[in-house]
């Protein structure tokens, strides 16, 4: 293992809104760097994840809607090569590695320093979480879906299942908006956000946009056990919905979440073909979010996890994000996550590592290699 995590340099240069920032940091240090300017771009939603593992898969966040995906605002990455080598990549240096670090993840070197086009965000956006009784999550959710038929690129949100940290674990059905435009306008998304019905939490209002990406930092503490497993899906459908409430209700850990992420805005403005990150469609995401402490437990919530994908499956579409994928999947999974990108980002597997060194991660293998 390379660990960079002493790397965790931030450069903001406010008149030109960049940021260069070491593969080490958070987006906990880059919040904090950037919003003392009020400036910001797209990031993760838990703090402690890292800037490079993040932005090297693609990246999505709260304000996916407004700045697209994290790699939407890369402008260069500095990289170390297998041999060695230090290497500048941009638009108009090594250009088709760019391409390809712009979703095609650890596969091509040890990336040390990133630079960002930031925009002008926060400190204080309206967000928050509101929750409702489990027993209208399939309602909820259709409140949701219909929601996100016409988002502005300002708000962008997700809706979840969940448990509350009460001693009974109380299952609930949650939304959680961000909007980072006029304040009027965030306040008025907030109140139809409300107008579902009576909640049983309500966290909506202005909130600092740093705050904004902490508020799940205590759901996922670092030393419980988890399994992901996330699929694309082609619409949220009552029958989706309904598979997602049901498993939901007989899910073995109080800790396990089930998010139902969306993609609008300028997410859906570039070209699949643009960088190696190919998913381009309007839609929702599912990451489910399997966690647990006792290791007894652990083949049972696994258990559930695949099941709740497998029944997910026939809605879902072809496609899976390599940042949510767990480390049991296969390489064919993989390469279909790539899509039609897939041979360009051989061809670049060939080139900056073709004995695959880098491999233990969601892996490109060298051309002449055979996918199982
Ligand atoms: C709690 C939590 C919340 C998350 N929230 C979001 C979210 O809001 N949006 C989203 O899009 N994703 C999210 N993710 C998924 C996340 O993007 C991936 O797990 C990502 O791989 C994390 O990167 P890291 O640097 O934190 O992790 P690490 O474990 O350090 O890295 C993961 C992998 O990335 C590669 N990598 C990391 N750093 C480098 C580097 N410097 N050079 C080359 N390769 C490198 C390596 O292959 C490494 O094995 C979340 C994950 C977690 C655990």
């Amino acid at each position: 293992m390379i660990d960079l995590s002493l790397m965790k340099g931030t450069w903001v240069d406010p008149k030109r809104r960049r940021i260069r920032v070491q593969a080490g940091a958070t987006w906990g240090d880059f919040n904090r760097a950037t919003q003392m300017h009020g400036l910001a771009t797209t990031g993760g939603a838990v703090s402690s994840t890292g800037v490079a593992g993040l932005t090297l898969g693609g990246g999505f966040g709260f304000l996916s809607g407004k700045c697209g995906y994290t790699i939407d605002a890369l402008r260069s990455v500095e990289m170390i090569t297998v041999g060695g080598e230090v290497v500048e990549a941009s638009e108009d240096e090594n250009a088709e590695l760019f391409w390809g670090l712009r979703g095609g993840g650890g596969n091509f070197g040890i990336a040390t320093s990133f630079e960002f086009d930031l925009q002008k965000i926060g400190p204080m956006v309206h967000g928050g979480m509101v929750a409702f009784p489990f027993q209208a999550a399939a309602e909820m959710l259709g409140f949701y879906r219909d929601l996100t038929a016409d988002l502005p690129d300002e708000l962008t949100m997700l809706a979840g299942l969940t448990h509350a940290r009460d001693a009974a674990g109380t299952k609930l059905a949650a939304i959680v908006p961000c909007h980072c435009g006029a304040p009027d306008d965030g306040a008025a998304a907030m109140d139809q956000i409300r107008s579902f019905g009576t909640p049983a939490v309500d966290g909506l209002g202005p909130i600092s946009y740093s705050a904004m990406n902490q508020l799940f930092d205590p759901g996922v503490p670092k030393l419980d056990l988890y399994y992901w497993k996330s699929c694309f899906l082609k619409e949220l459908s009552a029958e989706a919905i309904g598979i997602l409430e049901e498993q939901f209700a007989c899910c073995p850990s109080r800790r396990t979440k089930i998010f139902v992420e969306h993609f609008h805005g300028a997410v859906l403005r570039r070209a699949p073909s643009e960088m190696a990150f190919p998913h381009r469609d309007e839609g929702y995401s599912i990451l489910i979010i399997t966690q647990w402490t006792d290791p007894a437990d652990t083949d049972r919530n696994i258990a559930w996890a695949r099941q709740t994908y497998d029944l997910l499956t026939p809605h879902s579409r072809e496609g899976a994000y390599t940042n949510y994928m767990d480390d049991d999947e296969t390489q064919a999974r993989v390469r279909q996550a790539f899509g039609d990108n897939f041979p360009r980002l051989q061809k670049l597997k060939d080139q900056y590592d073709p004995a695959n060194i880098f491999h233990r991660n969601q892996n490109i293998p060298p051309s002449a290699q055979k996918i199982r």
